[in-house]
């Protein structure tokens, strides 16, 4: 702590984001980096506190207490950033985390909800500095291939290239095992390459790397869908241990008349495409759902729905509306919601904010049930006819959405996309295995251990704790590589 005073004399301060109409023409990331000194600056508000909560996400307390997930050591990079000794930074910062540039760009960053000295003032901006740290010590050449000094001579394979995986590979590799990630899609990365837009995270940054961790010896095997081009028993056979780490990619989908109706589509669907085609020619090929000239209605007032809204207003929708089922959150912490709990407040993400500075308001409608799904002779969509609900507790006491008399809405839609959360893992890998799922539908196993019922099989990431973040898809896959490495060696140096 360089700076005693500094969370009394400093106040938080952010880069401002790209404006928000201008970077509607492009794909480029919305955020921008402060320069260094107003960082060191930020830096100095950490507190170095006796206590630090921002470190310290503790999941059997989730969502209780919502510190960093991995535990990054916080206020020690906050005290390196201040005083300009950004190496030491990076190196404390790979210590817990394998991807802080992937994090710093896309984390909600739990550490500041839970940062002490967000009781009474705004937290220190932890996030930005993971960002800074990471991308500082790429400019300067620091972050480069280590590859182990030596070999096991066991071989792991992983399945799925998203956060989990790719960190379970990284560690797993660094502990000298020989490692192999099976992946279906032809780009490695998981959601981080096809799920989150290019405007919240350039794929470039993705692909460093994974070339990084190409260069340090572990193998990547695209184009390979296992349960498909090969099966699980093949693999065991091959490996001394799999890590399952293949997502919940699972959308849920909505049961209403017209679900089937042309232009009704699962989110990741849209999502994925768009990437993909922006990747292999700069839209050119016009492999991808076009939202141009369309009305445009997401329902789902998540991440993934704000990332449809962003996307649809860069291929230049006619408009974008955003459904919710659920109330709108407040805009200040509730007395039920204190700190050092996640805060459930109102957020104006970056899609919102673009689609305010488009049609001047939030596009996000709250409490809206869907109840059907209207279209043309043709069986194109043309409307959405909904209600609004209001939340009471049923017979069972549990809270239920109740449709108000006479609050009927139709909405128009040419284009409509299910960004309604997923629910759980595809199954197919698990063809002829007797491997356990929980009661969700997730590969049974339990946190910190991450073994399954059949020996020498894995699993981490959300196929094992169902759809999260990319920080707790991380967490995941460092744990259960000090499982793994355990059962092959029968001890893990690994941290
Ligand atoms: C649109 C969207 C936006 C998001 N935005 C954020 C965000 O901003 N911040 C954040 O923290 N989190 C975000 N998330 C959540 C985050 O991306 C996930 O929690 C995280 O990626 C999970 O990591 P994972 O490695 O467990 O699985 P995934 O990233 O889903 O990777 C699983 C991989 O396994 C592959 N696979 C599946 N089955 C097989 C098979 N049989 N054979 C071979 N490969 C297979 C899949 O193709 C996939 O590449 C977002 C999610 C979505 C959908
Ligand atoms: S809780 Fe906040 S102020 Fe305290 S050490 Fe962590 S970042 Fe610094």
């Amino acid at each position: 702590m360089g700076n005693p005073t500094g969370f009394i004399n400093v106040e938080r301060a952010l880069p401002e984001d790209r404006d928000a109409r201008e970077r509607l023409n492009d794909w480029f990331e919305v955020h921008q980096k402060m320069p260094e000194t107003a960082i060191r600056q930020q830096a100095s508000r950490c507190m170095d506190c006796g206590v630090p909560f921002c470190q310290s996400g503790e999941s059997r307390f989730a969502p209780k207490v919502a510190g960093c997930p991995v535990n990054n050591l916080i206020p020690e990079w906050n005290d390196l950033v201040y005083r300009g000794r950004w190496r030491e930074a990076i190196e404390r910062l790979h210590r817990t985390n394998n991807f802080p540039e992937v994090t710093g760009r896309v984390c909600p960053a739990p550490c500041e909800g839970a940062c002490v000295l967000g009781i009474n003032s705004p937290p220190v901006t932890i996030k930005h500095h993971e960002y800074a740290i990471a991308e500082k010590a790429f400019d300067a050449g620091w972050i480069v291939a280590e590859p182990p000094d030596r070999r096991s001579g066991k071989r792991v394979a992983v399945v799925g290239s998203g956060p989990a995986g790719l960190a379970a590979a990284a560690q797993l590799n660094k502990a000298g095992h020989f490692v192999t990630v099976f992946e279906r899609s032809d780009r490695i990365g998981g959601l981080l390459m096809y799920g989150i837009p290019n405007m919240k995270l350039e794929k470039h940054i993705v692909e460093r790397r994974v070339n990084l961790l190409a260069e340090e010896g572990v193998v990547f095997k695209p184009n390979t869908a296992i349960g498909e081009d090969l099966s699980l028993g093949q693999l065991q056979q091959e490996f001394d241990a799999l890590v399952l780490a293949t997502g919940a990619t699972k959308p849920r989908d909505l049961a209403v008349d017209g679900r089937s109706l042309n232009g009704v589509h699962f989110a990741m669907e849209f999502l994925s495409k768009n990437t993909k085609s922006l990747l292999d020619s700069d839209h050119v090929d016009g492999k991808y759902i076009d939202a141009k000239g369309k009305k445009v209605v997401v329902i789902g007032g998540g991440d993934t729905g704000t990332d449809c809204v962003g996307t649809a207003l860069r291929h230049g929708c006619e408009s974008v509306v955003q459904l919710e089922i659920m109330p709108r959150p407040a805009e200040h912490r509730l007395a039920t919601n204190p700190w050092p709990e996640w805060p459930k407040t109102l957020l104006v993400d970056y899609g919102q904010e673009e689609a305010i500075a488009v049609q001047g308001a939030d596009p996000r409608h709250y409490q809206v049930l869907t109840q059907k799904i209207a279209g043309d002779a043709a069986g194109n969509v043309t409307a959405l006819h909904t209600v609004q609900v209001e939340w009471l507790k049923d017979s069972s006491g549990r809270m239920s959405p109740q449709p108000l008399v006479g609050k009927e809405k139709i909405y128009e839609a040419d284009l409509v996309l299910l960004a309604m959360g997923f629910v759980g893992p595809e199954t197919g890998i698990l063809k002829g295995s007797a491997l356990e799922r929980d009661e969700r539908g997730n590969f049974k196993a339990q946190y910190n251990e991450f073994a399954t019922n059949v020996e020498g099989i894995f699993a981490c990431g959300d196929a094992r704790r169902g759809q999260s973040l990319v920080v707790w898809a991380i967490d995941e896959g460092r744990r259960a590589a000090r499982e793994v490495d355990k059962f092959l060696v029968g001890e893990s140096f690994l941290p």
